[in-house]
């Protein structure tokens, strides 16, 4: 009799059915998702055939929500209770978002461990929350079109995104019952959306204006490896700013007096996108002003608008060389450039851009689309439905991750800009005798002293036999997933106690905030190794201190004439004035003579520990143990 076969539960019986998975642009203006069809990466419309999902949510009195273009049009009548730019939000503290000012104009709250919640009509959301509202109008966009359930998707971050941010976009598509099947830079995604990981080695820069954001990324094709050599930008310049030129300027052509209230401050700006957007195919637009009792139609050349956007496109060009510096590529030596962001249309910016790099950016595919498409290619093979695909696709993570050890220096395990996913462990030990636990202190940055970095997590590992200091072997294993999420665990090794965390930080730092972190560590990378060295010194100054104070408190008695005693004291309190300042040769030196002064004091332990081991013992027995 043949036997029949069953498929598991939740598996396919027809191992080659076509899994539903989406690409995801979570954008800070725009979203948009899109997949895999017939071989073919397309994205997919709302039922009025728009692709571009405005980042925008606005919540009504009656509990209904409006999200995308309807709600972008009620921000300047109902602007606390519409959310625009929520990714600004995403993975940071409260503090952060209040010192965003006039960019997240919102009444915030803090919640438990200083998470921030936006008061609105309907209560307190927060921004993943926000976030998950938008994906959910994707994930059913997605479901009506493709006509199916999803399998998941690929969602795009930017590539200097820190592990609060991703952790808080994947959160969001968890709320929107959306399973992610990888967290994506959206530079990668963009080069992927041109093939540009079939095409063997190469440096590849994707210059992306969006919004509200200008993002470079110097990537390094390598093996079918994208390598992050550097990202830069700039978190407010974009197409925003184009905007509020072009409305500073037609307020000033139809004499518009200073007292522009936010709603007018609103309608102008819109008028101006509107203007703008125009005048990427042509050369020349009237706009039409008209609101309360004033109306006015202004005249606007091409000309006139890259007379007033061209210092902010230079601004991006000097982005652009700093990073090129940062990568350590010179601009030749860069073979593609990637045209990624609505803005990237208006064409100074696209002459600029190719002057700059001396080459032809490409622009074919869509820019507001391109980072979705290389989602949705990505996710097709993550799904499984293209089995021969060798395509392997890895990210890197944005700042190092390390440990603090002693004298609160910050030991670094993954060195930024390492492909993940990545699994590294470095050995460590302790510092006093008979110490049975460890205080692991996770953080993230490039600096030096652990007060300069961003502190992670903590936890403590427990259980460690009680043995002299140095002599235990503590393990430290740094895990990061291929979504850039870290798993710390800690595993003495004589013993096998082990003691683990998933890092899951309630906020994050703002790209200000690492722009700045890397600037510093930049400059003052000489000031931190002295600063390091120092620290050094003096952690080592303080382990003899005390050793010798212990030695004297237990052995001082039996074995230091008073002479001895005072000689060996003045020593001790020589070298913790040397301590004390600020001169590592200094200390150094002190702490070698120290140790040469107390030499003797140390034999004589040594003969009298052997002694008072051997005290009572015949030498046989002494002999049998060996
Ligand atoms: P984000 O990545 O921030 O979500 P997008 O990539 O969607 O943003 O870019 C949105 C920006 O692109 C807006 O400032 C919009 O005005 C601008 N934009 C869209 N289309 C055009 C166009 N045809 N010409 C000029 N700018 C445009
Ligand atoms: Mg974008």
């Amino acid at each position: 009799m043949a036997l029949l076969q069953i498929a598991e539960p939740g598996q396919s019986a027809a191992p080659h059915q076509h899994k539903l998975a989406v690409g995801i642009d979570l954008g800070t203006t725009n979203s948009l998702v899109a997949t895999v069809k017939s071989g073919e990466a397309v994205t997919l419309p709302d039922e009025q055939g728009g692709h571009i999902l405005p980042s925008v949510v606005r919540y009504l009195s009656c509990g209904r929500k409006e999200v995308g273009a309807k709600a972008r049009e009620a921000a300047s009548e109902d602007p606390f209770n519409t959310i625009v730019s929520v990714k600004r939000l995403m993975g940071r503290g409260v503090e952060d978002v209040r010192s965003l000012g006039s960019e997240a104009p919102y009444h915030f709250i803090a919640g438990e461990n200083g998470m921030p919640f936006i008061e609105t009509v309907v209560g307190n959301k927060s921004p993943v929350q926000v976030s998950a509202d938008i994906l959910s109008v994707l994930l059913n966009r997605a479901e009506d079109s493709l006509g199916g359930e999803l399998t998941g998707a690929v969602i795009t971050v930017p590539a200097y995104f820190d592990e609060a941010q991703r952790q808080a976009t994947k959160d969001a598509a968890t709320l929107a019952n959306i399973k992610v099947l990888r967290l994506l830079n959206e530079p990668t995604a963009a080069a992927v959306a041109y093939g540009l990981d079939q095409g063997g080695e190469g440096v590849i820069a994707v210059y992306d204006l969006g919004g509200g954001t200008f993002d470079i990324s110097i990537l390094r094709l390598n093996k079918g490896v994208f390598e992050v050599l550097a990202t830069g930008g700039d978190s407010a310049l974009g197409g925003d700013d184009f905007d509020l030129a072009l409305a500073h300027w037609l307020a000033d052509q139809a004499g518009i007096g200073a007292d522009i209230d936010t709603a007018l401050a609103r309608y102008l700006t819109e008028k101006a996108r509107d203007v703008k957007e125009a005048l990427t195919d042509s050369d020349a637009v009237v706009a039409d002003l008209n609101f309360a009792r004033h109306s006015s139609s202004v005249a606007v050349t091409r000309e006139q608008f890259d007379a007033l956007v061209e210092k902010l496109v230079s601004r991006t060009l000097r982005a652009c060389k700093r990073t090129l510096k940062d990568s350590g590529v010179d601009a030749g030596e860069v073979q593609d450039v990637v045209m990624v962001g609505g803005s990237t249309r208006v064409p100074l910016v696209r002459a600029k851009v190719s002057e700059f790099f001396g080459r032809e950016p490409h622009i074919d595919i869509d820019p507001d689309r391109v980072v979705a498409i290389g989602a949705s290619i990505q996710a097709d093979v993550l799904a499984g439905n293209k089995p021969d695909s060798d395509m392997l696709l890895l990210d890197v993570i944005p700042l190092s991750l390390g440990l603090e050890t002693m004298g609160g220096l910050a030991e670094k395990v993954i060195h930024r800009n390492t492909s993940i996913p990545v699994g590294r462990a470095q050995e460590f030990t302790t510092y006093q005798d008979g110490q049975t636990a460890m205080a692991i202190h996770v953080v993230q940055g490039e600096r030096e002293m652990v007060e300069d970095c961003r502190s992670l997590a903590r936890f403590v590992l427990r259980g460690i036999p009680p043995m002299a200091a140095g002599a235990a072997k503590i393990r430290v294993t740094f895990q990061v997933d291929a979504d850039g999420l870290l798993n710390v665990s800690a595993k003495e090794l004589s013993t096998g106690t082990e003691s683990s965390i998933q890092v899951k930080p309630s906020y994050g730092l703002s790209d200000g905030q690492i722009a700045t972190m890397l600037q510093e560590s930049y400059s003052t990378a000489q000031e931190d190794l002295d600063k390091r060295r120092l620290r050094e010194q003096q952690v080592e100054a303080d382990r003899l201190l005390v050793a010798l104070e212990q030695a004297i408190e237990a052995d001082g008695d039996a074995l230091l004439n008073d002479e001895e005693r005072a000689m060996l004291q003045s020593e001790m309190a020589q070298l913790l004035k040397l301590r004390n300042g600020a001169d590592a040769d200094a200390i150094e030196k002190g702490i070698v003579v120290l140790s040469n002064e107390s030499d003797f004091f140390a034999s004589r332990r040594m003969d009298h520990g052997i002694q008072k081991a051997l005290q009572g013992h015949t030498i046989d027995e002494i002999e049998e143990k060996k």
